[in-house]
């Protein structure tokens, strides 16, 4: 039997009518033929609260109990999800990480996936087994500890079933109708695409378009397992969602294919530091070992022996990174006039692997936010990506836009 892989996001199965809405569309791939492979999240809000609970009775808390706490949101949903298709005649049954088991490394709240042994359920399938429900998220170490792989581990969790069983395709059932060539909140001209290839969805991931765990891409990327990403609240035809595949299988291929944005970036600039060799290590070896996410980094022209460094990380880093900073100086390893943070910038980008073999896509970008008078405060290019930092004020302007410029209303 071909196999199936559908996951099941938070909102998917947030109360018990919800999850008899999920058993119903297993009900029609077991129907089409199908073996199915569920990985379920916990209800919505669930996990948070499980991190409450955790924080509230533990501020420094070990991580090997926070993990066993915080994964048993997905056992429920899985054990009520198998019911629920039971209940409509399908042999079902639940598996926890443990039991499949998935193993994984033992860096507890992030833990790695090394291996899923398909034999316990294919065994299963072999006596009968249409279903087998997985809670999502979570795995065992070594030493026969529950771990759990990263706030939205359930699709990293999906993709690896999906590779490890060889599935026709991996199906990620959300609140969403699909990835948009920016968000429609923002943009009422967003257009849902049909497909969008691996690269493309990993800079739209990591940008902030919170569709996908980056790292589920990643691995769909490197196995390439096919993902669809479709909204469990609607009706499915055979073209539902967005398919994010390899960039072979597109045919329309445009320039640029979204406009992503981040919205709490701070721009942070240290001011006049000598301009010596060692000088970028000296400053960003301390901000990456205090745990700040840097992201853009610019060095201006220097004069008299001495520049200006400045870079970007998310706003809620800004007091670990002037920390870090300040600790640097007084140790003598570096030494600034000044340390200016910005903390009311975004970061907005356009991407697409047309750009690879298309000149001009950033002198386009930059007269469309000229034409708005939106000044540009730094600029980073790679392949299929040019990113700006613009003041907030104008981020629902920039994202129109570039979305307008770009002709992203319209389908190839
Ligand atoms: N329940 C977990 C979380 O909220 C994992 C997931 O849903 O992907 O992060
Ligand atoms: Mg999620």
């Amino acid at each position: 039997m071909p196999r199936l892989v559908m996951k099941f996001g938070g909102t998917s199965v947030a109360d018990l009518e919800r999850i008899k809405n999920a058993a119903s569309k297993v009900r029609r791939e077991v129907e089409n033929g199908f073996d199915v492979i569920v990985i379920v999240s916990a209800m919505s809000g669930k996990t948070n609260e499980l991190v409450g609970w955790v924080n509230q009775t533990s501020p420094m808390f070990d991580a090997r109990e926070y993990d066993a706490i915080v994964s048993s949101g997905e056992n429920v949903t899985a054990g009520l999800l198998a019911l629920s298709l039971q209940e409509m005649g399908i042999p079902a049954r639940s598996w926890q990480g443990w039991q499949v088991p998935l193993m994984t490394t033992s860096a507890h709240g992030a833990a790695r996936i090394e291996e899923i042994p398909t034999d316990n359920l294919d065994a299963k399938f072999s006596e009968g087994m249409q279903v087998a429900v997985v809670a999502g998220f979570q795995g065992i170490a070594d030493d026969g500890r529950i771990t759990t792989l990263g706030r939205g581990g359930s699709d990293t969790t999906a993709v690896a079933f999906a590779a490890a069983f060889a599935a026709t395709r991996c199906d990620i059932y959300t609140d969403v109708d699909g990835v948009y060539t920016t968000d429609p909140r923002i943009e009422d001209k967003a257009r849902k695409l049909d497909k969008i290839s691996y690269e493309e969805m990993l800079e739209l991931a990591s940008l902030g378009a919170k569709v996908l765990q980056t790292r589920s891409v990643e691995l769909a990327m490197r196995f390439k397992v096919r993902l669809r990403v479709l909204s469990s609240f609607e009706d499915q035809t055979d073209n539902s969602g967005t398919l994010v595949c390899d960039e072979e299988e597109i045919m329309e291929n445009k320039i640029v294919s979204g406009v992503a944005y981040s919205k709490d970036e701070a721009k942070m600039t240290l001011v006049s530091v000598a301009d010596r060799p060692g000088i970028a290590a000296a400053i960003f070896s301390p901000l990456a070992a205090a745990g700040v996410n840097v992201d853009m980094i610019v060095q201006n022209i220097s004069e008299d022996g001495r520049t200006d460094m400045t870079f970007s990380c998310p706003t809620d880093h800004v007091a670990k990174a002037e920390a870090a900073m300040e600790a640097a100086k007084a140790s003598g390893e570096i030494n600034f006039h000044g340390l200016i943070a910005d903390r009311d910038v975004c970061k907005v980008s356009v991407v697409g692997i047309g750009m690879r073999s298309h000149a001009g896509v950033a002198a386009q970008m930059f007269e469309a936010l000229s034409a708005e008078g939106v000044n540009i405060k730094v600029i980073t290019t790679s392949e299929i990506k040019v990113s700006v930092l613009v003041d907030r004020k104008y981020m629902e302007l920039a994202v129109q836009a570039l979305h307008d410029t770009f002709g992203l209303e319209t389908a190839a």
